[in-house]
């Protein structure tokens, strides 16, 4: 049992998991944007591991740049969108690839790529290490899923709990008590 502020979690992905995945991932996109310059858009803060990890796997010419969103508080998701940060280099024409923690409601994907897709980009597709499907409100295309995972709270690989947590190289779930 591990805990994090007042919260109990247990392991429930391993790090050799993720890293298994994550490079059956990246070699998907090895193949397929291959001759297409991609332009990885990471949403940060809780991808900061995945986008690294993904990013150091690919080995075709490409662009890396970050996003940030908050629309989280707590352990439950909020019906609040903040402002998409750091959209500040033209994505027209650009084969884009979306870089998630975690799919939870779908409201925050929903918004990236509304805003995304505003700024006409030759083609976006969706990346998430995580994806909720029983948590689902919003319905979003998502073409990378590193893993489908109940609805319970999370953290570790970089997602948190109230700022703590982040620093798990697996992923832990919460155990009630
Ligand atoms: P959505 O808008 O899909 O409901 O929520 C997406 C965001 O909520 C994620 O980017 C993440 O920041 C946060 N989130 C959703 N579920 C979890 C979870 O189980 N653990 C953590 N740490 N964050 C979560």
């Amino acid at each position: 049992m591990i805990q994090v502020l007042d919260l109990k979690f247990k392991e429930y992905i391993t790090a050799e998991q993720i890293q298994a995945r994550v490079r059956e991932i990246a070699e998907e996109l090895n193949t397929k944007y291959s001759g297409k310059n991609p332009l990885f858009l990471g949403i940060l803060n809780g991808s900061f591991m995945f986008i690294a990890d993904i990013f150091k796997n690919v080995n075709i010419p490409c662009e890396v740049s970050f996003l940030k969103i908050n629309s989280y508080q707590d352990t439950s998701s909020t019906e609040k969108i903040k402002e998409l940060i750091g959209l500040n280099q033209s994505i027209e024409g650009r084969h884009v690839i979306i870089l998630e923690d975690i799919v939870d409601t779908g409201r925050t994907l929903d918004y990236i790529l509304r805003t995304v897709l505003a700024q006409k980009p030759a083609s976006v597709e969706v990346a998430t290490l995580l994806y909720k499907p029983s948590a689902t409100i919003i319905p979003v295309p998502i073409h990378y899923v590193g893993f489908e995972i109940e609805n319970q709270f999370v953290l570790g690989y970089g997602l948190d709990y109230n700022g703590y947590g982040r620093n798990s190289n697996s992923i832990l779930i919460k155990v009630d008590e």
